[in-house]
């Protein structure tokens, strides 16, 4: 059986001074893709530093979801 979940960043699931609603979503596989976008919209978007200190808290907030077909 072929494993197809999801890793899911949703963005509106934490405050933020501009109500962001941006959702990352990649193949459970390239999560760490997924935190390297997620860390980049982090600092353009939030002003968070783009550091390996931001992945590892990202990294904790993924949440994992079926394949929607
Ligand atoms: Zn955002």
């Amino acid at each position: 059986m072929v494993n197809n979940r999801w890793a899911v960043l949703d963005c509106g699931k934490y405050p933020s001074a501009d109500n962001c609603k941006i959702k990352l979503s990649a193949p459970e596989d390239q999560v760490e893709k997924l935190i390297d976008l997620a860390a980049y919209h982090a600092s353009k978007s939030h002003g968070h530093e783009n550091s390996q200190e931001l992945k590892n808290e990202l990294r904790k907030l993924v949440e994992y979801e079926e394949n929607p077909s």
